[in-house]
Formats: C-alpha cells, sequence, structure tokens
C-alpha cells in the first residue's frame, strides 16, 4: 500500500512566490478542465476524457506562456485529480465537484520521483547531491528530514499549510494483514456533545488545550470586527487570527493522529457511519458541527491507518442508528434535542449517541460476517 511521509521544507521568498504561482496554475487547470467536461456534457452528452483533457493542455501551451513555466507532469497529474474527484462522487462518497476556490487548493503533485530507471535523468522532482530537494524550473530546496523515508518512492507532493510547506512522499509498503479478530471490535459514532462516543460507552472530547486556542481564535476575530479595516491595527489582527487558524488546525491534526492511532492499534475492526454528506446537509445543525470537527480528516486516518495494522474499518448504512434500539431493535423516534433514548419495550436508557454507536457496531459485524461468506 502507499504511505504518506510528511516532512518540512524551506523555500526562500522567492521560490514561495513560485511555489504559489505554480499552485495556481494548477488551479486553473482543474478549473478550466472542469468547466469543459460540464459544457461538453451538456451539448453532446459527450464524456470529456483525462486523455482529451492533456491533448487540450498541449494546446493551451502553445498559446499560454506561462503554463511552460511549471513542470508539465505536476501540471498533468491535475487531470488524474479530477478523476478522482469524479469517481469519488459517482460512489456517492463526495459532493458532485465544484470549482476549486484559492483556499481548497493547497498542492501541487509530481507523479514521479528520482531517477529515471536505467538512465542518469532526473524526473522533475529528486533528490540533489546533498540532500536537498531538487525541483526542475525551481532549484533546489533545503528539507528537514527528520526521519528515515521507509520505503520506495513513488511520488512527491509539495503542500502549503497556512505559512509553511511540507514534502509529502507516498512510500510503496508491503503490508501483511493481521487475521480478523472479531473480540477487538468497535462501533463509532459521531457526537453532539461529545466529539465521539464508542460502543463500550467511552467517548472522546476535544482537549482543554484545543478548546482554548479556539476560545482565542474567536476572541480575536471578534476584536477584528471592532477595527478599523486597513488600519495598521487591522492588519496586525488578521495576521494573529490567521496564525490561530494553524494553530487550531495543527492541534485539531494531533488530536485526531492521536484518538486514530491509539484506536487502529487495539481494535482489529473498527465500525462508522458511511456519512454520505448529502444525508448529513439535510441537517444543517448536523452537518456544521460535523466539518467542524474534521470527521472527515478523522475517519481517513483511521481508514489508513487500519490498512496499515492490518485491520478493518467498516462502514455502516447511516440509516436508523439513532432511532433503533440497540437492545431490542424497537424503533423510537426521537428529534434533535431529545438527548437520552428510552426504549418503552425493553426499558433500555442510554445516552442518545452510545445508543447509536452501539448500533453501528452490531451493523458492522453483520456486514463483517457477509465479507467472511463472500471470501
Ligand atoms: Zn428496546
Amino acid at each position: 500500500m502507499l504511505l504518506n511521509q510528511k516532512y518540512e521544507i524551506y523555500p526562500s521568498d522567492e521560490q514561495r512566490e513560485q511555489l504559489d504561482r505554480w499552485i495556481s496554475y494548477c488551479r486553473q487547470a482543474y478549473n478550466s478542465a472542469l468547466l469543459d467536461k460540464q459544457r461538453k456534457y451538456k451539448q453532446s452528452k459527450e464524456s470529456y476524457t483525462r486523455f482529451a483533457m492533456q491533448k487540450q493542455l498541449k494546446l493551451d501551451k502553445s498559446k499560454i506562456p506561462f503554463l511552460k513555466k511549471i513542470p508539465s507532469q505536476p501540471l498533468q497529474e491535475v487531470f488524474i485529480r479530477l478523476d478522482k474527484a469524479f469517481v469519488y462522487f459517482f460512489r456517492k462518497q463526495a459532493n458532485y465537484p465544484r470549482l476549486k476556490k484559492y483556499k481548497d487548493y493547497n498542492s501541487i503533485t509530481f507523479p514521479q520521483f528520482g531517477f529515471k530507471p536505467n538512465s542518469h535523468h532526473r524526473y522533475a522532482a529528486s533528490f540533489a547531491t546533498n540532500g536537498n530537494l531538487q525541483l526542475s524550473k525551481l532549484g533546489q530546496i533545503p528539507i528537514h528530514l527528520h526521519r528515515p523515508i521507509d520505503g520506495t518512492i513513488k511520488q512527491l507532493i509539495i503542500k502549503r499549510q497556512g505559512t509553511r510547506w511540507y514534502a509529502f512522499f507516498s512510500v510503496e509498503r508491503q503490508v501483511y494483514p493481521a487475521p480478523i479478530n472479531r473480540n477487538l471490535v468497535i462501533g463509532i459514532d459521531v457526537g453532539l456533545d461529545k466529539y465521539a462516543v464508542l460502543s463500550d460507552g467511552r467517548s472522546f472530547d476535544n482537549p482543554r488545550f484545543l478548546r482554548q486556542t479556539e476560545k482565542k481564535l474567536k476572541r480575536a476575530q471578534k476584536k477584528l470586527s471592532q477595527q478599523k479595516r486597513g488600519s495598521a491595527n487591522y492588519k496586525k489582527q488578521v495576521i494573529k487570527i490567521r496564525k490561530l487558524h494553524e494553530k487550531v488546525a495543527n492541534q485539531r491534526r494531533d488530536t485526531l493522529y492521536k484518538w486514530s492511532h491509539n484506536l487502529t492499534k487495539y481494535y482489529s475492526v473498527i465500525a462508522v457511519e458511511n456519512l454520505n454528506i448529502r444525508n448529513m446537509v439535510k441537517n444543517k445543525h448536523l452537518a456544521k458541527s460535523i466539518s467542524d470537527a474534521g470527521w472527515g480528516m478523522f475517519r481517513n486516518m483511521l481508514s489508513y491507518k487500519c490498512e496499515r495494522n492490518g485491520g478493518l474499518l467498516i462502514r455502516v448504512n447511516p440509516e436508523f442508528t439513532t432511532q433503533d434500539c440497540s437492545e431490542c431493535g424497537t424503533r423510537v423516534k426521537k428529534s434533535l434535542s431529545i438527548r437520552t433514548h428510552i426504549c418503552k419495550s425493553c426499558g433500555t436508557i442510554l445516552d442518545r449517541d452510545h445508543n447509536a454507536s452501539l448500533n453501528i457496531l452490531r451493523k458492522g459485524l453483520e456486514q463483517l460476517d457477509q465479507m467472511v461468506v463472500m471470501d
């Protein structure tokens, strides 16, 4: 499987500007291919393939000189991203692909790395002999290799996160699946009060340091709204807010990383809801709390960490997981404001989210049984 290893890189101011421009070229290529695809489909139901997009790019390059200032592979990789966005959409795992805004597009991918096989020719991205990262048309960037790269490098992603830059190496590594242990199973539900509730009754809540940074951020935003737009203090406050945003994002990522690490280290099978985004949007209140808390990121981390440890992440149908009684199956309708599950049939009284996580676990085990039969 492919695993990502992340390292900080230190481009010069000039290189930062250039990387920013490259990302923006890629974003433009993505958006214009998406628009072309939509238009062609509307006009003639014709599907606009990746290869047709690449052909178009070649034509564009002869007319738009700046497209030649970026290595061609990362530019072509944009169409693979667009393809993937449509695959996820057709699998109902994502919304219909939208035009990317500046903040939604933060990376470029070099689909090949190092030297071409059996030759001295470098790909557009490689290591220089002094250990720096070497990108064609850009030069060398110092990199902090705080741990060795473990495996064969398949591709390199250069990513902007806040004011910092990172190199992600996708490396190929052999993973030996462990046998599934039915006794080490857990169901997880997205909580409304707590971050997540587990089927064994435990719950995860945002750590205090994260809540404190979030509070600071809110206060800073309020202060900004009282300042005069464009003044020196206003600009200072904008920078402060950007840094706090970054801090919140980092602290959240670290927290999710720790939780998913601990869960996947211990459990063999983890069941979560297959939250179709469209379902979530039906309930705006729920949708907001989920998107705010990075639930998608958490599930991704669980997914790849499960795979890496030889475990299994099962996505179950979210229908009625909140309503049904986890003890006897009776459907107990409840609005969002009702926080406790009370079953009149069997007398079960449980926290609403705990009841849901038990249902998620049960569904996960049912699905697991079917998978075994299918083998
Ligand atoms: Zn019941």
